[in-house]
């Protein structure tokens, strides 16, 4: 027997599932396909974080605030790399997305809608996040799949990898092959949307499109399927060389390659002024480490050995924290104390050459530079890195190192979509029925070369609930 349906979304994620459950609750016949044996993809360990701006709750709240502001501050933060076209989508539906949200029982944190640090902060209050980070998102999206279910109009299958893009000899994407129960499965449709995420759990298509080595904090099903999927098919891959990592995350205890977001180091200035110092492999200080914007921190560790550095600290140092926030989120002084020596990247030692044998950092660079810091905080000034907040020498034994990497959490690059959301070929004209939402397009295309807070989570529910709508009207 034949399958076939209106329409076939491969993924089903932060982007997959609004627009599987608007095109059916729309009219469409829909199938949502997940390769993974649960729903809900990169919402398990996202923080969720949305942009929205002119929202009901904002004016709950007497903030004033418009599209127009939002899209400037994108424009700011991004320095003009983003797609203006997809923001300017983004910019003008994201309260329609927020209140949305709000309509169907979204649990908002609180304090939101607020000025979030741990990007370059957007000018208003209008980032918003739920009680329980991206779960809350997924929480309204599970009742909304109930709902989108209950009408015979939409089949979800989980367990179940895509594997194949099928087409008529014109190009034109007739349907999909999918891996169900060990067999390939062709199914028809009019028109397939690629929901797959991005490709930060990949090591090999990271260092092809990305250009760097990955350290990953990504969720691991983020490995570029819709990508090399489509790309089979000629279309064009875009935002590649917008690399821009994050980094805090410790090197997870267990594999190697891989980073925990959820054990980091508080390392933006606006959230915790630094008493440590940042070293490289060669033990030199390689930013001012109180420097108040964090996309130019990124971008300074893309330019260092290896990407990796070392934050170091002394026992002075590490008590000073015990009174403001920690230097690795829920860590006391004793936790960290008790986890140096054994767990993975986390040092302790009796003096300055001993800490750089362990950790790995040249011991006469790392004993000059603390001598050189030192004369620095002693004379109120930092005349190599400008750096202003000095408040301790680095002198008080025990000494401690914690090792850094760039990891990546999402990646910039991604399939080259119209404005319409169709997947274009290199020369620019679309697949026919073959469109993408969410990670997939690249984080690039809404963030440019920058880290916007919301700016992936908006676009990928804002694009998903748009392309869900306009497919089914054309069922
Ligand atoms: C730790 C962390 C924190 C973040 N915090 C924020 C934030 O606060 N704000 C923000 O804007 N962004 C944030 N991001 C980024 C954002 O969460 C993601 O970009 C976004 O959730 C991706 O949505 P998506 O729908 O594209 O992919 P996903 O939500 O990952 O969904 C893709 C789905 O497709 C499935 N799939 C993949 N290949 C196939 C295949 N071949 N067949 C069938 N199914 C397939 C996957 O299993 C998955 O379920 C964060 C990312 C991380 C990792």
């Amino acid at each position: 027997m034949e399958l076939s349906y209106d329409l076939v979304v491969v993924g089903a994620g932060t982007a997959g599932i609004p627009c599987a459950a608007e095109a059916a609750l729309g009219g469409a016949r829909v199938l949502l396909v997940e390769k993974d044996q649960r729903i809900g993809g990169t919402l398990h360990i996202s923080g969720g974080h949305m942009a929205a701006a002119g929202t009901r709750r904002q004016a709950e709240r007497g903030i004033a605030d418009s599209a127009e502001a939002h899209l400037a501050d994108i424009r700011r933060i991004s320095s003009g790399t983003a797609r203006e076209d997809l923001i300017a989508l983004v910019a003008e539906n994201a309260a329609e997305t927020v209140d949305w949200l709000d309509e169907r029982g979204f649990a908002f944190a609180p304090e939101t809608p607020r000025i979030v640090y741990g990007h370059e902060p957007y000018g208003t209050a209008r980032t918003y996040y739920g009680v329980d980070e991206a779960l809350s998102i997924l929480a309204v999206y599970e009742r909304l799949l109930d709902e989108a279910v209950a009408t015979g109009r939409l089949d979800v299958w989980k367990n179940c990898p895509v594997v194949d893009l099928t087409v008529d000899d014109r190009g034109a994407v007739t349907g999909v092959t999918v891996l169900r129960g060990g067999q390939d499965v062709e199914v028809r449709a009019r028109d397939v949307v690629l929901a797959t995420g991005g490709f930060a759990a990949d090591p090999e298509l990271f260092l092809e499109l990305e250009g760097a080595p990955l350290v990953s904090a990504a969720y691991p099903t983020s490995t570029g399927d819709g990508i090399i999927l489509a790309r089979e098919l000629g279309a064009a891959v875009t935002g590649t060389g917008s690399f821009l990592p994050t980094f805090g995350g410790l090197p997870d205890p267990t594999t190697p390659g891989k980073a925990n977001w959820s054990d980091r180091q508080l390392l933006i200035a606006a959230e915790r002024p630094p008493v440590e110092i940042y070293v490289d492999r060669s033990g030199r200080r390689w930013v001012a480490e109180d420097e108040p914007s964090i996309d130019e921190k990124e971008r300074a560790l893309t330019r260092i050995e290896d990407m990796t550095f070392w934050t170091v600290f002394d026992d002075a140092m590490l008590e000073s924290t015990r009174s403001g926030r920690p230097l690795v989120v829920g860590w006391t002084p004793e936790d960290l104390r008790a986890r140096a020596g054994s767990r993975e990247g986390v040092h302790s030692a009796g003096t300055l050459e001993e800490l750089a044998a362990v950790a790995g950092i040249d011991p006469d660079g790392l004993v000059a530079t603390a001598a050189r810091y030192n004369e620095a905080v002693a004379a109120g000034s930092d005349p190599d890195f400008g750096r202003a907040h000095l408040p301790l020498p680095l002198e008080r034994a025990p000494f401690y190192a914690i090792r850094n990497h760039a990891i990546s959490l999402v990646t910039f690059a991604g399939l080259d979509v119209g404005s319409d959301l169709r997947v274009l070929r290199v020369d620019g004209s679309p697949i026919p029925h073959l469109y993408a939402i969410g990670e997939v397009i690249g984080a690039a295309a809404t963030c440019g070369q920058s880290f916007c807070s919301g700016m992936l989570v908006t676009p990928a529910i804002t694009f998903g609930r748009l392309l869900g709508r306009r497919l089914a009207a054309t069922a």
